[in-house]
């Protein structure tokens, strides 16, 4: 369930599906026998192992089906790229708030992305806020029951999240494929082949499809879900305490590969790219069948012979750096603040004036870039100068590395602001704190409040440090005296 990304389902055209159907060893796919096997032991560990979580409690016990629904939404979208136990408060405060879709659909998008502080990925927030008006709107306020209904009727929900919704709430039986089941059903069925294929990901739906539990859907997809959370982990999978590892194929590869023994072969493990999945020769087994395009090949498998060989990952592309300028305007106790455009990263959230620094900028450049910037907000130009550089604050997006180089105004009270092209508004250190800001603000404030009392003190223990009364020059002779 965590970290969980909304994979689409993306069809292979039915011709190739087929030749590669043909071309697929059986060890990639479940018998009958497995999939009862499977199931019973999956559930039976479930039943005594599973962690207590609000909105599974609420997909048990709750007896109106649409805040069912709406409860396993709510969690699945709060749920992907973040932790669990990051989502818990999360979750149970938004219950709270809005404990119904027809609740959320009357909130205003301000408040939705109040609630979202700090959950990050703020487009979530504002899909599943799309998402209730449209239900309340349009579907009578009836979240819809189907996978295909609800991938069609609601914007934003997409395979995954309809299966899951469909399964843990309504109880139809189909499967998951969210990122931890990817994991162990590509190590229980060897998959070696990367699941940014098309055809990958088809089979591993089929797969999960096949081996969903029809009497308990519900129970048996969060079970899964639950085995690749706690057990079948990344990087140390708890192979020997793992209920279904009889019926692991990748764990029973390991018992007849040789022992790599350290921890450093893992960092030999090839990168995807260097690897020609349809040429290479794929591990060596009686089962083979020759051009199966979802074998590992043996090269990769030889230099990691580890259950965490699977599944096959694409390398992730490297953040990219981007520094941003900042400057932190304060006029009596308060902030002045602009709202970030409506689309785009951070959409809608309000953030200190700010702007995109070019790769290579003196501290002159640096200067003007944001001075324009603030300018157009209507701060005069004339009290730009009494701004101080107070410092860097680095903060990591998925996909930006960003640098804020921040600086602070205080403005005279006298000062006025002129109206300006975007909106903009004045607010108190405690509305800051409940306000939709971005983490990133939230540390570059505590940065300026942080170095607003502290540089005093330093100067003044330097000052005492090098002043000369206490500081007198000694001599070499003195040590010999
Ligand atoms: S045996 Fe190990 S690799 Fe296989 S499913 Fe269980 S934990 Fe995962």
């Amino acid at each position: 369930m965590e970290g969980k990304k909304d994979l689409r389902n993306k069809k292979a055209s039915p011709s190739s599906k087929d030749i590669l159907k043909s071309n697929m060893c059986d060890k990639h796919k479940f018998t009958e026998d497995d999939c009862q096997e499977i199931q019973r032991r999956l559930l039976k560990w479930y039943d005594e192992e599973q962690r207590t979580l609000p909105w599974r409690t609420i997909a048990k016990t709750e007896v109106d089906q649409n805040v069912r629904g709406y409860a396993v939404w709510v969690s699945e979208v709060m749920l992907q790229q973040t932790q669990v136990a990051t989502v818990i408060p999360y979750f149970n405060k938004w219950m709270e708030k809005w404990p119904t879709v027809q609740a959320l659909a009357k909130a205003n998008v301000e408040e939705v992305l109040q609630a979202w502080a700090g959950l990050g990925y703020y487009s979530r927030g504002r899909r599943l806020h799309e998402g209730a008006k449209i239900i309340v709107e349009k579907l009578n306020g009836q979240i819809p029951n189907t996978v295909p209904n609800l991938i069609k009727l609601i914007p934003g929900i997409g395979p995954y999240s309809a299966s899951a919704i469909a399964s843990i709430a309504f109880q139809k039986s189909v499967g998951v494929v969210d990122g931890n089941v990817i994991r162990v059903l590509s190590r229980m069925r060897v998959i070696g082949a990367p699941v940014s294929e098309a055809n990958v990901r088809d089979h591993l739906w089929e797969l999960a499809n096949k081996l969903v539990s029809k009497e308990r859907p519900m129970d048996f997809n969060q079970a899964l879900m639950e085995l690749g959370a706690t057990i079948c982990m990344p990087q140390n999978p708890n192979c020997t305490t793992c209920t279904v590892n009889d019926y692991c194929k990748a764990y029973c590869m390991t018992k007849t590969a040789p022992k790599i023994g350290k921890m450093d072969s893992f960092l030999k493990k090839k990168s995807v790219e260097s690897v020609d999945y349809k040429k290479e020769e794929c591990v060596i087994d009686i089962e083979n069948v020759i051009g199966c395009n979802f074998c590992l090949p043996s090269s990769v498998w030889n230099d990691n012979p580890q259950v965490i060989a699977f599944p096959c990952k694409a390398e992730k592309k490297a953040a990219r750096q981007e520094n941003v300028g900042v400057l932190v305007i304060e006029k009596g106790d308060q902030f002045l603040m602009v709202r970030r455009p409506e689309k785009g990263l951070l959409a809608g959230l309000w953030e200190f004036p700010c702007a995109i620094l070019p790769d290579v900028t003196t501290s002159i450049e640096r200067s003007q870039i944001i001075e324009s910037a603030v300018k157009e907000l209507g701060v005069p130009s004339s009290t730009l100068s009494c701004k101080k550089f107070v410092g860097e604050v680095i903060h990591l997006f998925s996909h930006i590395h960003a640098t804020y180089v921040v600086e602070h105004l205080v403005l005279d009270s006298s000062v006025k602001i002129k109206s300006s092209k975007k909106e903009v508004m004045w607010v108190t250190l405690e509305e800051i704190k409940t306000a939709a800001v971005s983490t990133a603000m939230k540390k570059v404030l505590a940065l300026v409040k942080k170095l607003e009392t502290k540089p005093v003190k330093q100067v003044a223990k330097k000052k005492r440090k090098h002043s000369p009364e206490n500081h007198k020059q000694v001599s070499i002779k003195s040590f010999f005296v």
